[in-house]
């Protein structure tokens, strides 16, 4: 049969496989423990020879169909929850990486995902931080110990564009696992698996879920990397089909003994704010674009940060590999004293740090979230200290000016 389209998937993917009373959701589970009839039935389920399950910070039903949709939108083979975006990501990297290991990182991140990889150093693993936007410094860093390439599709806050395809190339021939942070651009203007990715993250508590109520976070295996050949995976792990090896690890080490489960209410809450994903996606692309543009010829602003400008340095990449360049955009204004000014003045916009929601955000990067990294580091990501970060969200575009207009008039 042929696959159905992205937001027919996430509408009707519940109802596949039997629901009561032909509910169109899946129920919330809001449980913790399973009961079974027999000794027997336990003891299968726990030894993994009967499907089933076991105990709630492992597996919960309402948890498993969200894992499912997302499989689908990543076009993995498998997906695992956490309770946040962060979760999803230490444990990834906690249970595939040893001390003595070598780890490659885009240096264009997301703040704490920079400040865990710092913790990751204390713990004998090295970090190499690259301009990952060119493969050439990829490959330059790698050392006889280097087991992964960490990379994030559209950085912020100034929407560096790694050099998705020619690094998964490399990580190809290199057998190195190539994970990709597709939170920025999420599966519906981007799948990590066209570029040969090993791993998906997204934090779903930002666009996925989009609605700024809920934490979450996933890890997606796109079934491009052969694990059999991967040093670190336990001998209790190497069993069965090698592909789900690495994921099987994750879920065993960094979800049922580390424990950061996504609740089962959140799945559900994720699940529903999903379904609009593709549509929210493209109206904050659109609403982003008109106000690029705008900013663009305004007089008060030196630099616009968005890759739907043609000027952008990665254009052409972010044309020829998404299906629209985002919803999140950055300007340094000519004045960079005038950076709070420009914010008080704000009526419709929201000041705060979170981004991908319905609402369009806006916070001075420097003196916040990338506050506690330095100066140093924060001129190696390009940001300086007026520079304002801008999410957009599904608002009409008219208000949108307006509010930018009046804020910088
Ligand atoms: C927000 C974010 C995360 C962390 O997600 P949480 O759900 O907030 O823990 C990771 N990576 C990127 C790119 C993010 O924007």
């Amino acid at each position: 049969m042929k696959e159905k389209g992205f937001t027919t998937g996430i509408v009707h993917g519940d109802r596949e496989s039997p629901i009561e009373h032909g509910s169109v959701h899946k129920p919330v589970h809001n449980v913790v423990l399973y009961g079974y009839e027999t000794a027997e039935e336990l003891a299968a389920v726990f030894q993994n020879r009967q499907p089933g399950y076991s105990y709630g910070r492992q597996n919960n039903p309402t948890t498993t169909a969200l894992q499912s949709k997302l499989s689908r939108l990543e076009q993995g083979i498998d997906t695992i929850c956490f309770a946040t975006g962060m979760a999803a990501l230490s444990a990834t990297c906690l249970t595939l990486l040893k001390t003595g290991d070598h780890l490659i990182s885009s240096q264009f991140l997301f703040g704490n995902t920079n400040s865990f990889f710092q913790t990751l150093t204390q713990y004998g693993i090295e970090v190499s931080f690259v301009d990952a936007t060119d493969v050439e410094n990829v490959k330059a860093a790698v050392q006889p110990n280097t087991r992964m390439v960490f990379v994030e599709t559209i950085a912020n806050p100034c929407t560096q564009i790694a050099d998705l395809k020619a690094i998964g190339a490399f990580c190809h021939a290199q057998q190195l696992v190539y994970v990709v942070d597709n939170t920025m651009s999420s599966p519906a203007l981007f799948q990590p698996k066209s570029v040969g990715a090993s791993l998906s993250i997204n934090s779903l508590s930002k666009i996925i879920a989009g609605h700024g109520e809920v934490l979450g976070g996933s890890v997606t295996d796109l079934g491009s990397y052969d694990w059999s050949q991967y040093p670190n995976i336990n001998e209790s792990y190497r069993k069965g089909d090698p592909q789900k090896w690495g994921l099987q690890q994750i879920r065993k080490k960094g979800l049922r003994d580390m424990g950061a489960t996504l609740a089962p209410d959140s799945a559900h809450r994720i699940a529903i704010g999903a379904e609009t994903l593709a549509l929210r996606v493209q109206k904050a692309c659109s609403n982003a674009q008109a106000l690029a543009e705008f900013f663009d010829q305004h007089p008060a602003i030196k630099q616009v940060y968005y890759p739907g400008l043609p000027c952008h340095p990665q254009h052409e990449r972010a044309k020829a590999l998404f299906c629209g360049f985002g919803a999140l955009m950055s300007i340094d204004l000519v004045d960079d004293d005038a950076c709070f000014k420009v914010l008080n003045k704000l009526k419709c916009v929201v000041l705060s740090s979170h981004l991908g929601d319905n609402r369009t955000l806006a916070i001075p990067v420097a003196h916040t979230i990338f506050f506690e990294m330095g100066p140093q580091r924060r001129a190696s990501m390009g940001i300086s200290e007026g520079t304002i970060r801008i999410s957009v969200g599904i608002e009409d575009q008219a208000d949108l000016l307006e509010d930018f207009a009046q804020a910088l008039a």
